[in-house]
């Protein structure tokens, strides 16, 4: 059984408390929210702390506010389970609902937030193994070894962003606020990230995500596609977040497309973009579209599938959530791999 290290826990009620929490220790402090991922990853030895300050107690950072066809902010410590859920965002956002609903399994998304699922470590086959395993190869750069055993003649890291909801909302154009001691600022979701899987946030020690800005979402289409071996439990090997608006005449007039679990980051598809705009959705227009959107996915051999099939999903997917989007009907996908 793994056991978790010895660390202080602070289980503070109110975000001033937490912030000053935070900010006050000497030593290595880390937030927790629902802790799917902290705590395995500290049993593992992935991570350590000498003081988690949990976020859970602090009542201001949950829920939904706003009101449809406006912006709507979501507390960062707002159950997956009730992101899925909501009214508003399952008729207005309805690509969030779907990504925050393919998460794991109904107990994870009863205890993980939207955002623990937005700062989530980085994922790697040579990384997510027990202590005795990675020791076994000297461990690797995102530890203390010296190899990246993915690309061993790689100055950096290539773990993957492995959140669903990050590459959606990168599409949605969210926002995410941070707040510390030393003041509050908001960002681009997008800007939140970083392509190093060991430095894959741009957020601050002592920062706390604490709401998440989605714009308006009239006249939006959207779509979320996930690649995973089986139907639940899996962590994604590729996910395609698409929101996209058209003028009258049915011609593209603005659209981002976003790959996850292909690099440190979620990375923008800028090219099949350029192959949308200005067109409509035909199944040409599409099918150039998804071919160029394979353009910037590199996938690297370090999570399921081979990273040649995977590359060549990346067209499939983005095709396919374009056809959604569309009203065409779905073909050339693998059929135990559709959602
Ligand atoms: C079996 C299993 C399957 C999974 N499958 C998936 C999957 O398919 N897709 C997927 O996306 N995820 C998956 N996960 C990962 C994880 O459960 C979810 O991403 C979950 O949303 C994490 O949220 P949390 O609140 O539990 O985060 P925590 O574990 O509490 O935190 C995660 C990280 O975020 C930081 N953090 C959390 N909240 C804040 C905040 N408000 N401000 C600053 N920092 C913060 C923490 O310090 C920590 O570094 C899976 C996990 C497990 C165990
Ligand atoms: S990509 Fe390389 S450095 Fe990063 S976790 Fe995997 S093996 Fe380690």
């Amino acid at each position: 059984m793994m056991r978790l290290p010895t660390f202080e826990l602070h289980q503070p009620t109110s975000l001033s408390e937490a912030l000053a929490l935070g900010a006050a220790s000497n030593g290595l402090v880390r937030f927790v929210a629902g802790g799917t991922d902290l705590w395995p990853n500290m049993k593992r030895r992935h991570e350590s702390a000498d003081v988690v300050v949990s976020l859970r107690r602090v009542a201001e950072l949950s829920g939904v506010r706003g009101e449809a066809g406006g912006e709507i902010r979501i507390g960062a410590m707002t159950l997956l389970s009730d992101v899925a859920e909501n009214p508003i965002i399952r008729t207005a956002y309805s690509a969030l609902a779907r990504a925050a609903d393919s998460i794991s399994s109904p107990a994870i998304r009863n205890m993980g937030t939207l955002g623990g699922n937005l700062c989530l470590d980085t994922r790697c086959t040579y990384y997510n193994q027990n202590e005795e395993w990675r020791k076994s190869i000297d461990f690797c750069l995102k530890e203390e070894g010296s190899v990246c055993w993915v690309a061993p003649n790689s100055p950096r890291c290539w773990a993957i962003s492995a959140s669903d909801t990050a590459p959606v909302l990168c599409a949605l154009d969210a926002r995410v606020r941070l707040l510390s001691q030393g003041g509050e600022r908001e960002i681009k979701l997008a800007d939140l990230y970083r392509d190093d899987g060991i430095d894959y946030l741009t957020k601050q020690p002592g920062e706390v995500l604490t709401e998440i800005v989605l714009p308006p979402s009239d006249g939006v289409e959207m779509s979320f596609w996930k690649l995973r071996r089986r139907g639940s439990i899996d962590f994604a090997v590729l996910s395609v977040g698409i929101a996209l608006r058209r003028d009258y005449a049915g011609r593209v007039e603005a659209v981002r497309i976003y790959l996850g679990a292909i690099a440190s980051a979620p990375i923008e598809a800028k090219d099949a973009a350029v192959e949308l705009i200005g067109r409509e959705l035909t199944e040409e227009v599409i099918s150039n579209a998804a071919r160029a959107a394979r353009k910037p996915a590199t996938p690297l051999d370090n999570t399921d599938f081979t990273l040649q099939w995977r590359s060549k999903m990346v067209v499939s997917y983005v095709e396919a959530a374009l056809r959604e989007i569309a009203g065409l009907p779905l073909t050339g996908l693998p059929p135990k791999h559709q959602m």
